[in-house]
């Protein structure tokens, strides 16, 4: 049968959708025509409450793997679907189920958090979860007297060791698009735009040096809704650069300016428009966490929502 004509891209993704009944979700760093056709865009933690509750038989997840398989965790029953299999994460690979097996023989009496940038086989060694929105408060409610061993983000760990003052273990990993963003480089466009506020990710390299210096420490999604509550009219942005495409739809008369422009994650930008068509045309590439695996890794993520 001859395929149908669309007038564009987004019309034949549109078409696809609901022949599949398909709903797509789009992580804050993914290029601007996938943030612009997609169902729901946020960060981790909206994505994973999103997922938990959506109606659509096909989850169409434009993010990266660990993101995937969090979505495949939280809804068996759909067939979650991924335009690039190669969309992984450096940082997720920084830490193994292995490693966290050695590390609990250390401290036995450790509550394992890990951050939600993890495989499906790390979460399932996990005792919770945390995602840079909900991460002090994960850790706040944890019994006061037991240490914390937070994987893999040194940088995210450091942020809610100094928030929260508890005895935290760090795992030594960390994000290249992050740890890009050097401190000097903010002091100097912060020297550039007095006026600006600086909204920091947790996970940035300058984070030890220059905590003290942001105006607010923030998830994207923190930072979305910041830029369009406050009053300032200039942001300096340390974050992958992916988020300000939004920032500036949301607010037009604003002035955002990346940290750096070097902040930017390959494999998030590995997902296209071209790749989404593909992927709902042809069912590829589904990920789908083996059920034992699933069941042992939901834990972790159902004790993070709860909390938040
Ligand atoms: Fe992983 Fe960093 Fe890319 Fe996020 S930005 S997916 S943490 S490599």
């Amino acid at each position: 049968m001859a395929k149908a004509l669309y007038n564009t891209i987004q019309d034949e993704i549109q078409a696809l959708k609901a022949e599949r009944n398909a709903v797509i979700l789009a992580h804050n760093y993914q290029i601007g025509e996938i943030q612009d056709i997609a169902d729901h865009l946020g960060d981790s933690l909206y994505l994973a409450q999103v997922v938990a509750q959506t109606d659509a038989d096909v989850i169409l997840f434009c993010g990266v793997h660990f993101m995937a398989e969090t979505a495949s965790i939280l809804n068996p029953k759909k067939t979650v679907l991924m335009p690039d299999l190669e969309a992984g994460c450096s940082l997720a690979d920084m830490v193994t189920a292995e490693d966290i097996q050695h590390w609990r023989q250390q401290y036995p009496n450790g509550i394992v958090v890990s951050y939600v940038n993890t495989s499906a086989a790390v979460k399932a060694q996990s005792d919770y979860c945390c995602t840079s929105s909900n991460a002090v408060k994960v850790v706040d409610s944890l019994p006061k007297d037991r240490p914390i061993l937070f994987v893999p983000d040194f940088f995210l760990g450091s942020y809610v060791k100094a928030k929260t003052g508890r005895d935290i273990h760090l795992w030594q990993g960390y994000c290249p698009a992050h740890t890009v963003i050097s401190a000097a480089h903010v002091d100097q466009l912060r020297a550039e735009h007095p006026q600006a506020e600086f909204l920091m990710h947790p996970e940035c390299g300058c984070a030890t040096k220059s905590m003290h210096l942001a105006d607010q420490v923030l998830s994207t999604g923190g930072m979305i809704d910041y830029a369009k509550k406050s009053n300032a009219q200039e942001f300096i942005i340390a974050t992958e650069t992916g988020i300000l495409h939004r920032m500036r739809k949301d607010n037009p008369s604003k002035t955002f300016i990346p940290a750096s422009e070097q902040s930017v994650c390959g494999f998030m930008k590995k997902n296209t428009l071209e790749k989404m068509i593909w992927s709902l045309e042809n069912m590829q590439y589904e990920v789908k966490v083996p059920q034992a695996l699933a069941e042992k890794a939901r834990l972790p993520i159902q004790r993070m929502l709860e909390i938040t």
